[in-house]
């Protein structure tokens, strides 16, 4: 659980065309392979939630609460600790037994949620938390419904998807939010070479390539100077920053980002 190495065969497991990467998921998930799973939330996620209320308040100003969503959500720990967070979260994942598995730790979560859903400190959220729900789907399809979110969190899932989907991902991403709305990437894996097949796909240079550029996503090694943002960039940049703590197999390189859709 962890390791830092992600399995050296996934790359051949995935080396099939475009329309056959969600079945090629499935089939780990129906095998009971899911090298990916660290079976805890995303330690980064809980404390940029707890650090930072003033962009993360889960409630309305009319009271009602938000709409959390996390794509390829897996087990579910992130849809749970949004949940827990007092949003109302979203989980949707293409797998059928990803999804049966998420539901099964939401329901003894909520009863009883593990430490790993709060910061260090032991501070608890002051909202009660909203509910959960989990969806199977394609993400890149409309089957599933016409939704709006308040927040998005994508935590490998970019990654998870091939290099040439990466444009649909920016603009699934920005139907799916409200304006305003904002989309937080745990940007991983930055130690990865972009060159070599993934999944996991190396990410360093491509979130701000696609969502400040507007671009494809290829990888850019722009060292310490980013190029300007497109004028007509539909997401906007809030903060970046290095996370205290992360998954392990991020190795310290780990970066989280707030992107607003304007
Ligand atoms: N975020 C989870 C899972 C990461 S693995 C975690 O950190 O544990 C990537 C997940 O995305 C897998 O569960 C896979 O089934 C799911 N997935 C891949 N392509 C998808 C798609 N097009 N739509 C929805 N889910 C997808």
């Amino acid at each position: 659980m962890d390791d830092i190495e992600p399995p050296a065969d996934l790359p051949q497991h995935f080396a099939r065309p475009a329309n056959e990467q969600e079945a090629a998921w499935s089939e780990l998930w129906d095998q009971g392979r899911t090298p990916w799973d660290r079976g805890i939330p995303s330690p980064a996620l809980v404390d940029l939630l707890a650090a930072r209320n003033d962009l993360f308040n889960p409630v309305n100003s009319d009271g009602s609460r938000k709409k959390a969503f996390v794509p390829g959500c897996g087990s579910g720990y992130d849809p749970v600790l949004l949940a827990l967070h007092g949003y109302d979260a979203y989980g949707l994942d293409v797998s059928e037994k990803a999804i049966a598995t998420a539901k099964q730790y939401a329901e003894s979560q909520l009863r009883t949620p593990s430490e790993g859903n709060f910061p260090l400190s032991g501070q608890k959220p002051s909202v009660s938390p909203g509910k959960v729900e989990f969806i199977c789907g394609d993400f890149f399809s409309k089957d599933w419904g016409e939704h709006k979110f308040d927040l998005i969190y994508d935590y490998t899932f970019l990654c998870a998807i091939l290099p040439a989907k990466r444009r649909d991902w920016t603009k699934r991403m920005s139907e799916l939010l409200k304006p305003g709305g904002l989309l937080v990437c745990l940007e991983f894996p930055l130690w990865r070479d972009p060159r070599d097949p993934g999944p996991p796909w190396g990410l360093r240079g491509v979130y701000w390539e696609l969502l400040a550029r507007g671009g494809d996503g290829s990888p850019r090694e722009y060292g310490d100077e980013e190029p300007p943002p497109a004028e007509n960039a539909e997401f906007k940049r809030l903060l970046r920053v290095k996370p205290e703590r992360s998954h392990k197999i991020g190795r310290g390189m780990d970066m989280i980002s707030v992107w607003q859709k304007v």
